[in-house]
C-alpha cells in the first residue's frame, strides 16, 4: 500500500521505513513522511532555539556591566560547588563513555588526547555549563534537543587539534556544525551569536588561563 505524504506530496510505500508509527492516527502512521518530519522537527527546534538566544542576547546587552562583575565573582566563589554538582553527572558514566569515544576519535586523526574527566568538568564550570559559543544553558539545551553539550575542538581534528585543556569547549550541535573546520577567530566574529564577553572568555581559555586551577581540584 502507498501513502501520500502530507508535506512533500510524494507517494511512498506505507511502512515504518518511510513513515513513523503513530497510534493516534487512523492509518497508524504519521501523515508526514520520515524525511519531512525530520526537517519539520529541525525547523521547529531552530526557531525555538533562536528565539531563546535572541532573548538572552538582549538581556546580555542591557545588563552587561552587572553580568561581567557577577560572572567573575561567580566563577571564583562557586567553582568548587560547580565541580561538585558536575560530579553527580559523571556518576552515571555518561561523561566517561563520551570521553572514551572522543579520545579514540582524536587518536584516529593522529592528534594528542590528554583531557581528563576532572579537566572536562572544570572546563564546563568555567563556561557556566553552557555552550561556549552561543551561551545556551546545558539544561535548556537538553530539554530542547535531548542531548548534552558536545566536546568541540576549537582547532579542528582535521588540523590535528588536540583533545586537551585549552582546545576543547562545550558546544551545542548548531554551533558545532556552524563552526565545522573553520578558524575560530575568523568564524566567531561573523557568527550570528557572536558575543564579545564570550569571545574574551574563550581566548583566555585557549591561553590556558584556567590551567593553574586544575592541579588544585
Ligand atoms: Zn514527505
Ligand atoms: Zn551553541
Amino acid at each position: 500500500m502507498e501513502k501520500i505524504c502530507k508535506k512533500c506530496k510524494k507517494s511512498k510505500e506505507l511502512n515504518s521505513d518511510n513513515f513513523s508509527k503513530k497510534k493516534t492516527s487512523k492509518m497508524g502512521f504519521d501523515s508526514m513522511c520520515k524525511q519531512c518530519k525530520k526537517e519539520y522537527d529541525k525547523a521547529r527546534y531552530d526557531k525555538k532555539r533562536d528565539k531563546l538566544l535572541e532573548d538572552k542576547k538582549v538581556y546580555y546587552k542591557n545588563n552587561k556591566k552587572k553580568l561581567l562583575a557577577r560572572q567573575g565573582e561567580y566563577y571564583q566563589k562557586n567553582r568548587d560547588s560547580c565541580i561538585e554538582s558536575n560530579k553527580k553527572w559523571s556518576d552515571n558514566n555518561q561523561v566517561r563513555r563520551r570521553m572514551l569515544c572522543e579520545k579514540s576519535r582524536t587518536k584516529k586523526h593522529g592528534a594528542d588526547s590528554t583531557l581528563t574527566e576532572k579537566e572536562w568538568l572544570l572546563i564546563k564550570s568555567y563556561f557556566f555549563d553552557s555552550c561556549a559559543y552561543c551561551g545556551i544553558d546545558e539544561d535548556v539545551y537538553f530539554e530542547l534537543s535531548g542531548e548534552k553539550l558536545h566536546h568541540e575542538h576549537i582547532v579542528p581534528l582535521i588540523k590535528k587539534g588536540s583533545y586537551s585543556l585549552g582546545n576543547v569547549v562545550p558546544s551545542c550541535r548548531s554551533c558545532n556544525s556552524s563552526k565545522r573546520n573553520e578558524n575560530f577567530s575568523d568564524w566567531y566574529k561573523n557568527y550570528k551569536f557572536y558575543d564579545e564577553l564570550r569571545e574574551k572568555k574563550i581566548i583566555s581559555y585557549m591561553n590556558k588561563q584556567i590551567k593553574s586551577g586544575v592541579d588544585n581540584v
